[in-house]
């Protein structure tokens, strides 16, 4: 049977780094999502180390069972990368040089000042009969091989390389095998635990069997992820989908983010610019996380004025001219420390929101009234100024993640208003 809308679909993950618990063939599984949400299944998967035997079993087994074969790695330039001469051997068929190939991959070490090493050579081989799949990320182009009753097709181990190739230049030719029309949304959440969530919700359930509403909890963001099904249109899905989505909305108010997958960085930004304000902050225990998230987002300069790391007394008092006793009489953790922060930065910066963190980020430094976890965060703004105090659980990392998050979050909440 020539492989088409029923075919037995077979994914082989090549790597002997995939056979010791240290890597996982998370490849598969993304394959595995997107042709899952065209309503196509995967047959058989496996695993094989870089043994020229070993994978000749392998294709020999799924040359036996199935007629959509993806081989994923195992196309780069050394030894043991030997995916592409294997399958060519195993099928007969010779290997064929590219010149416009070997090009490609020359120019790709010469925009980063490095001369090609002659290694590099094999990767602009392809096996006779098969077309190119452009790889942008990497120097091992992808290939789409067509070969009797079969389709098989290679494609680069590493993640960031695999993925825009498969999106881009595999799935869409899968498209005409579709059997289902898939719409997922996540919406992000910030202030409510996941039981105070699930109550809120409790009703919402039974769904329809086309919808699913899983929620995902992590530190100081719990995720509702959304998937619709239906078997006519897209239009279908979405529509049901959408919904779904406003009656969630409709529940959880505020305290939704974003539903575009954005984080809260992503969100405060457009806020900030549209209401033409701009920002600086101090923080202490979180390290410059908070700074780091602030200008992960491209185009943060419009707002973002500076980030001080007061970690020391001293840097807080000489920094954001903190007058010592507050430090002395209350403690480096407190309220009043916190909200002095807020305000010191805003004015010795002369912007319009000055953030400030400061907490016990652990696991040492914690007493009876100070505990490990306890994190205050300021907020100041022309006429007014806040601060709030939290106890985070959890290991120095989480608590300084929720640090930030927390303070992203007030800052967005202040902006809405
Ligand atoms: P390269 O040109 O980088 O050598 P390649 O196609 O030969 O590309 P591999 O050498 O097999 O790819 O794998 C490169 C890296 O990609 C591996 O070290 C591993 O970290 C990652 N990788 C390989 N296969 C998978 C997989 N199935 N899932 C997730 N990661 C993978
Ligand atoms: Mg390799």
């Amino acid at each position: 049977m020539k492989f088409g809308k029923d075919s037995k679909i077979e994914i082989i993950a090549v790597g002997t780094e995939l056979l010791t618990p240290y890597y996982q063939d998370t490849n598969s599984l993304y394959i595995t999502q997107h042709l899952n949400d065209l309503g196509i299944e995967i047959n058989f998967k496996s695993i094989v180390g870089d043994n020229r035997d070993d994978l000749i079993v392998c294709i020999n087994s799924a040359f036996a069972r199935s007629e959509i074969i993806f081989f994923i790695g195992g196309l780069g330039p050394t030894e043991d990368d030997r995916t592409r001469e294997v399958i060519a051997s195993t099928l007969g068929k010779k290997l064929i040089f590219k010149e416009q190939l070997l090009n490609g991959i020359k120019q790709r070490f010469e925009r980063r000042g490095f001369e090609m090493p002659s290694v590099n050579n094999k990767q602009a081989y392809i096996i006779e009969g098969s077309s190119v799949l452009e790889n942008k990320h990497g120097t091992a182009p992808g290939l789409w091989l067509e070969a009797g009753e079969k389709l098989f097709i290679l494609l680069p181990g590493p993640p960031h390389e695999l993925k825009p190739m498969f999106k881009n230049y595999v799935w869409p030719r899968f498209l005409e095998f579709q059997k289902q029309y898939v719409a997922r949304r996540v919406l992000k959440t910030s202030g409510l635990t996941e039981s105070k969530i699930e109550s809120l919700l409790s009703d919402v359930y039974p769904l329809l069997p086309s919808l699913k509403l899983t929620i995902l909890a992590y530190p100081g963001q719990i995720e509702l992820h959304l998937l619709s099904r239906s078997l006519e249109s897209h239009k279908k899905a979405d529509g049901a989908l959408h919904d779904l989505e406003r009656d969630l909305k409709k529940r959880l108010g505020e305290n939704i983010f974003s539903s575009l997958g954005e984080e809260l960085e992503e969100v405060i930004g457009p806020l900030l610019r549209q209401s033409q304000r701009t920002l600086a902050i101090a923080e202490s225990c979180t390290g410059g996380l908070l700074g780091h998230r602030i200008t992960n987002v491209s185009g943060s300069s419009d707002y973002f004025l500076q980030g001080v790391l007061t970690y020391s007394n001293e840097s807080k008092i000489q920094l954001l001219g903190i007058p010592s006793d507050i430090i002395l009489q209350h403690g480096a953790v407190s309220h009043e420390v916190a909200e002095a922060m807020a305000i010191g930065i805003r004015k010795r910066s002369a912007s319009d929101i000055g953030l400030s963190i400061t907490g016990i980020a652990g696991p040492k430094g914690g007493s009876p009234e100070k505990p490990v976890g306890l994190v205050f965060v300021g907020l100041s703004w022309e006429g007014g100024v806040k601060v709030v105090k939290n106890i985070f659980l959890g290991h120095r990392e989480i608590i300084k993640s929720q640090s930030s998050q927390k303070a992203l979050d007030m800052l967005r909440l202040h902006l809405l208003q």
